[in-house]
């Protein structure tokens, strides 16, 4: 088996992956960046087009500092690659005024630097009419959000570390990483590589590494969609927002939430529903659909969006992984100190993803960051004299 030599292997070119390797080129690092699939390739959880920016975090003013700097970097990586990547349309959230929730948005709201409007009845209802505004929702303007080309931003992000000197090697598995001397030998279907550090930026194949960090991750497949519009043009006007609605007051679930976007080819609208499929545990052949998980989707549009027509004519499955506490990992493994986990991001990481790369860099190569991600503790699911020597990178090996 071949071995290699470098100073940072990524193992997962992903998301995360893909800036964190942008990250430590820049900053003059020998980078391998290993994955199970092509690179970019089609599977990983940046796949369908696009994800929502928001700064109104209703998860908590933790991430504020976080979402900054994510800010900055899309920027950044916009002027390296001369391609747009942060389309701030503003993002407009709708709460029914008896959601529980509303008292944390609107405190996300009023968060320090953020300027936001609240609209309700007719004038709601001027400024959002493609949308079904009744008289008990709340809106919630955020100008600073938007939605990322996340396939873009992902290219991007590899052209540049490509050009700065990072190699990376698709279509092969990580099964292992192990402390080699003072220095960690990954292993592969294909080879072994030494390096003096390691991130783990897996995604939702990050379900071994998660177990052995005392936290089980569920990989929850969902259905992108994208919906026909009855009058194209009510959907692309520059100043159409993104969208997020909850719809649970009228009883149903936490889970009954949906969101959308301006319609990037003219005449589909995206709609993504808080819709999961049965967990599985990977994603490496991708699994087969029901189409009755569109019928929540499709009821939602009805009732929502007159616009669109209910039918989708585009679909498909993604996943990420999701850990209990909807956060993610972020930091040095315990007893590996030079191997550092970026995963679990939990259905709402893409956003932050430039800031995760530049975190994970800065973790992995100085030992800490001036960006707070104490709540992200890799440890904190583990005994506190844990200490790790060796992590399995793949389950079914
Ligand atoms: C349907 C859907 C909608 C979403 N919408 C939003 C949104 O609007 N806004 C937002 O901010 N976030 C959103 N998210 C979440 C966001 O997309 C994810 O949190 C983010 O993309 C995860 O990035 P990652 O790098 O952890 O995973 P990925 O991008 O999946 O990267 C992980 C990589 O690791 C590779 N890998 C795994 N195991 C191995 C192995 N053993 N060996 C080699 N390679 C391996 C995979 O192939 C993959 O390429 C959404 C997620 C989904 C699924």
């Amino acid at each position: 088996m071949t071995a290699l030599e470098t100073d940072v292997v990524v193992v997962g070119v992903g998301s995360v992956g893909s800036m964190v390797s942008w990250q430590l080129a820049s900053r003059g690092l020998r980078v391998t960046g290993v994955d199970r699939f092509s690179i970019p390739g089609p599977f990983s959880a940046y796949a369908g087009e696009s994800r929502i920016f928001r700064k109104v975090y209703v998860e908590g003013g933790h991430y504020t500092p976080l979402l900054q700097r994510a800010q900055d970097l899309w920027r950044d990586l916009e002027k390296v690659s001369g391609t747009r990547l942060l389309n701030t349309t503003g993002a407009v959230t709708i709460y029914d005024e008896h959601n529980p929730r509303l008292a944390s948005l609107i405190a996300a709201a009023q968060e320090p630097g953020l300027d936001c409007e609240l609209l309700r009845g007719e004038e709601a209802r001027t400024k959002y009419p493609e949308h079904v505004i009744r008289d008990t929702d709340v809106t919630v303007f955020d100008p600073e959000g938007g939605y990322l080309n996340s396939e873009r931003a992902v290219t991007a992000a590899l052209v540049e570390a490509a050009r700065l000197g990072a190699k990376f090697l698709g279509n092969r598995k990580a099964h292992s990483v192990e402390t080699y001397g003072d220095r960690y030998i990954v292993r592969t279907d294909q080879e072994e590589i030494i390096a003096s550090r390691v991130i783990i930026s897996q995604g939702n194949g990050a379900g071994a590494v998660c177990k052995e960090l005392g936290v089980h991750l569920s990989v929850l497949p969902q259905i992108l969609t994208w919906f026909p519009a009855v009058d194209p043009s009510g959907f692309s006007r520059q100043d159409v927002p993104v969208f997020l609605r909850r719809a649970e007051e009228d009883g149903r679930s936490d889970q009954a939430r949906f969101y959308g976007f301006p319609s990037a080819d003219g005449w589909t609208v995206k709609v993504v529903g808080s819709v999961y499929m049965d967990e599985v545990e990977s994603m490496e052949k991708p699994p087969t659909w029901d189409p009755k998980y569109l019928d929540p989707i499709r009821a939602w549009i009805r009732e929502f969006i007159p616009g669109l027509i209910p039918d989708p004519v585009r679909v498909a499955v993604c996943a990420d992984g999701h850990l209990p506490d909807e956060t993610g990992l972020l930091g040095a493994v315990p007893g590996m100190e030079g191997v550092v986990a970026a995963v679990g991001f939990s259905g709402h990481g893409f956003k932050m993803a430039s800031a995760l790369g530049a975190i994970a860099a800065d973790l992995v190569l100085d030992g800490t960051t001036a960006t707070d991600v104490s709540f992200m503790n890799p440890s904190r699911f583990l005994g506190p004299d844990s200490r790790l020597t060796s992590l399995a990178l793949s389950t079914n090996d």
